[in-house]
């Protein structure tokens, strides 16, 4: 155990962790349980076109979600660029900066324009009263993002699309599994879109869903992400390849069987992290509302310098020494990456809440791969550093390391 910062990898001593231990290692199900499934898929020789596994998986999310349709796609970004293309949005679409880029992509792929909102300091979602103010005669909808499985404020955002004739959707990556007011996420808006990723705590490989209660909708989709087929040799739409593999739908239904202990094992690490990181001046833990169900796949810190003695980055540099693979997500917004910075040199200006955020927030650890042992020395990691912030500041501005 460390007890002086002589001692911290970042000034010689050993790291704490032999092997890098990194935010976002795949949650595994049952092997031969895919592995028998992906069996009958040889033995059956269908490999992909709406097989019998992606139906199954369809069937099942649905059912658990209670909702009306849900399309299993390739990824979630395609999942994006599809549900933005079946509602019909152009010109203009307003969406947090404070996500993962591809958020944003999805519209500008299709020339687009995301016009970058603010987002609440408390609960990182868009900033209702701030969406009001970013509408104009060219805006065509709202992408709402519940990020880190916490909902936005559905209600305020439905009563905007509504009064303004808006198309709403939500980029719900990170809330499968996870509860609104009682109500699964998927419910909610004109569609929502998740992401399986490997990295995600429920994946299928790559893959991703749209789900929706429009079966209007849903029947686009189904055209858009099969080349607009409606039988054979009969085109009657633009579309693309969006479609799911059978051993994707194979992970995911095996996934889907262990969901119930993934969740159970992210509110372990919660609680642990929560009792480990308590009472370290200017650290918190971002809270989940217990109310609801929550898939608490994300231990996020927000770092408040001016307490804790070292800024964000310094402390990621810290750790990331140890072979704690600490992530800035997510640094620096999509208002500071290209072509967004080119675009809107001066988003900034209007994205204060965004432009603290992103210097403050940062993302740890949790999983299956993670256990009570690896919690226990990341927080005496951060406490430590925490101790002697002001000294490792001085010496890290000194060093000029330049981080990442
Ligand atoms: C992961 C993620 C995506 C993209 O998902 P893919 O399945 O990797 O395409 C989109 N939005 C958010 C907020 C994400 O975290």
């Amino acid at each position: 155990m460390k007890d002086c910062i002589e001692e911290l990898a970042l000034f010689g001593g050993s790291p704490s962790f032999p092997e890098k231990l990194h935010v976002g290692r795949p949650n595994l199900g049952d092997r031969e349980r895919f592995l028998a499934r992906v069996n009958e898929m040889f033995d059956r020789n269908w490999l992909t076109n709406n097989g019998p596994l992606v139906q199954e998986l369809e069937q099942k999310l649905a059912g658990m979600l209670g909702v009306r349709n849900c399309i299993v796609l390739c990824n979630a970004t395609v999942a994006l660029e599809i549900a933005v293309r079946a509602l019909g949005l152009t010109g203009e679409v307003i969406v947090p900066s404070f996500t993962f880029v591809a958020t944003a992509h999805s519209l500008q792929w299709q020339e687009i324009t995301p016009v970058f909102c603010d987002i609440d300091p408390d609960t990182h979602t868009l900033d209702p009263q701030a969406v009001r103010r970013m509408i104009t005669p060219r805006t065509s909808g709202i992408v709402g993002v519940h990020l880190w499985g916490r909902p936005c404020n559905v209600e305020a955002l439905t009563e905007i699309a509504e009064s303004h004739n808006l198309k709403l959707m939500f980029d719900a990556a990170h809330a499968f599994g996870c509860s609104h007011n009682g109500k699964m996420i998927g419910n909610f808006g004109n569609a929502e879109v998740f992401s399986f990723h490997a990295t995600k705590f429920f994946n299928t490989f790559e893959g991703g869903a749209i789900v929706t209660n429009s079966d209007e909708l849903a029947a686009k989709i189904r055209l858009m992400k099969n080349f607009g087929f409606a039988g054979y040799d009969n085109v009657i739409y633009v579309g693309t390849n969006g479609k799911m593999t059978e051993i994707c739908a194979a992970m995911g239904l095996t996934g889907l069987e262990s969901l119930d202990d993934f969740i159970a094992v992210n509110h372990r690490n919660y609680r642990r992290y929560s009792a480990e990181l308590a009472d370290i001046p200017g650290v918190s833990l971002i809270k989940y509302n217990d109310k609801e169900r929550c898939n608490c796949q994300y231990i996020v810190l927000e770092i408040d310098e001016g307490k804790a003695g070292l800024n964000r980055d310094y402390l990621v540099e810290v750790l990331h020494a140890e072979n704690v693979m600490a992530r800035r997500y997510f640094y620096p917004g999509c208002h500071r990456m290209e072509p967004y910075r080119s675009y809107f040199p001066h988003a900034e200006l209007l994205l204060p809440n965004t432009e603290r955020l992103a210097q403050r927030v940062m993302s740890l650890p949790t999983g299956t791969a993670v256990d009570e042992e690896d919690i226990k020395a990341i927080g005496r990691i951060i406490r430590l550093a925490v101790s002697h912030g002001g000294e490792i500041t001085g010496r890290l501005a000194k060093t000029k390391t330049g981080l990442i």
